[in-house]
C-alpha cells in the first residue's frame, strides 16, 4: 500500500520551496501527498523551525501519526532533517531505518471562580502575573507545601522543552528519555520580605504541582502561556500541573542522538 503523506509548512519562502521539492520527490517515489489533514495519513511532514512544529502539533490535536520535521528555522531541535537531506529521508523511510521518539507533554488545569480550563504544552506552560506586576503563589507538590513564590512567575517544562525557554531562564537540560517535570522560577524575588527558591525544582512525572494564588496577587488575574501562546484568566483560584496523556510520535533516523544534537546546537 502507498504511504499517504501530509505536509504542513510555515509561510516562509524557503519552506514553500522545500515543500514543492519534497512533493515532487515523494510522488516520484510512489508516495501519495494529500493536501488536507485527516486520520488516514501515515506521515505528517512539518517544514519550518521548532515553532512551526509546535503550531502543527497543537493545530492537528496531537495525532498518533508520526511527525517528521524538515528544518528551515533557526534552531530545529524537534526537526530531524535539513532541506538538503530529502533523498536520505525518503531512503531511510522506505528501508525502515528510523525509530519513534515519544515526546511527552505537560497539562495545566486552571480553576477560576466559575470554570475549569485545560491547556497542554509541548515545551512548557508558564504562569505570570497580570501585565508587569509580580505574582505571589503558594506552591505544593502532591499535597506537600514547598514555598510561597514571589516574582514574575513560574515555568513548568517538559524534558523536550528543557532546551527552550527553560534553558534561557537557567533551567537544566533534560534528556527526553527521563520522565519528569521541571519547575523553573521566572525572576524570583529574594529579599527579607520574600524568600523563595532561585533554582529549578525537578519532580517525578506522576506527581502534581499545585499552585494557589496568594491574596496579594492583583485581582487574581494570571497570564498562562503555553508554548508561547498567552491566555489571560481572571478570578483564578488554582492551577494544577501534571504530565499530560497526550504524546507526539517524532520520527528519528537511526543516527539520532539527543546529546549530539545538544552539542551541535548549543556549544
Ligand atoms: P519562537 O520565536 O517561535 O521561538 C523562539 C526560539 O526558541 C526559536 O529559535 C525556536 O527554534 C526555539 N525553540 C522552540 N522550541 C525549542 C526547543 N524545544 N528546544 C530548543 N529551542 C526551541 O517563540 P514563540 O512562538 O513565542 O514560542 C515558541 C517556543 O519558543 C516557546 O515554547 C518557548 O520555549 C520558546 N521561546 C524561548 C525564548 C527564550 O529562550 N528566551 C523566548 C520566547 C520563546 P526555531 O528557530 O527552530 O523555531
Amino acid at each position: 500500500m502507498k504511504t499517504k503523506v501530509f505536509i504542513h509548512t510555515n509561510e516562509s519562502k524557503a519552506s514553500k520551496v522545500v515543500k514543492e521539492q519534497l512533493i515532487s520527490m515523494l510522488e516520484k517515489s510512489n508516495f501519495i501527498v494529500t493536501s488536507s489533514f485527516d486520520k488516514s495519513i501515515d506521515l505528517l511532514v512539518c517544514v519550518g523551525g521548532d515553532g512551526t512544529f509546535l503550531q502543527a502539533a497543537h493545530k492537528y490535536g496531537f495525532p498518533d501519526v508520526p511527525f517528521i520535521g524538515i528544518n528551515t528555522g533557526h534552531l530545529g531541535f524537534f526537526q530531524e532533517i535539513m532541506p538538503n537531506q530529502l533523498d536520505e529521508f525518503i531512503y531511510y523511510y522506505n528501508t525502515n531505518k528510523y525509530r519513534i521518539q515519544k515526546i511527552t507533554t505537560v497539562q495545566a488545569e486552571i480553576k477560576t471562580k466559575d470554570e475549569t480550563h485545560n491547556l497542554i504544552g509541548i515545551n512548557e506552560i508558564q504562569i505570570k502575573g497580570p501585565s508587569t506586576s509580580s505574582t505571589h503563589l503558594n506552591i505544593s507538590i502532591s499535597g506537600s507545601f514547598i514555598e510561597r513564590f514571589s516574582g514574575d512567575g513560574i515555568l513548568v517544562s517538559t524534558p523536550s522543552g528543557s532546551t527552550a525557554y527553560n534553558y534561557s531562564l537557567g533551567g537544566s537540560i533534560v534528556d527526553p528519555r527521563v520522565n519528569l517535570l521541571q519547575v523553573t522560577p521566572i525572576a524570583p524575588i529574594n529579599t527579607t520580605a520574600y524568600r523563595c527558591f532561585t533554582s529549578s525544582i525537578v519532580m517525578p512525572a506522576e506527581l502534581t504541582l499545585e499552585v494557589e494564588l496568594d491574596d496579594y496577587t492583583n485581582g487574581k488575574t494570571l497570564t498562562v502561556i503555553y508554548d508561547g501562546m498567552p491566555i489571560v484568566y481572571d478570578n483564578v483560584e488554582s492551577v494544577n500541573f501534571t504530565m499530560s496523556k497526550e504524546t507526539i510520535n517524532l520520527l528519528r533516523f537511526e543516527s539520532y542522538d539527543f546529546w549530539a544534537k545538544v552539542k551541535s546546537k548549543f556549544i
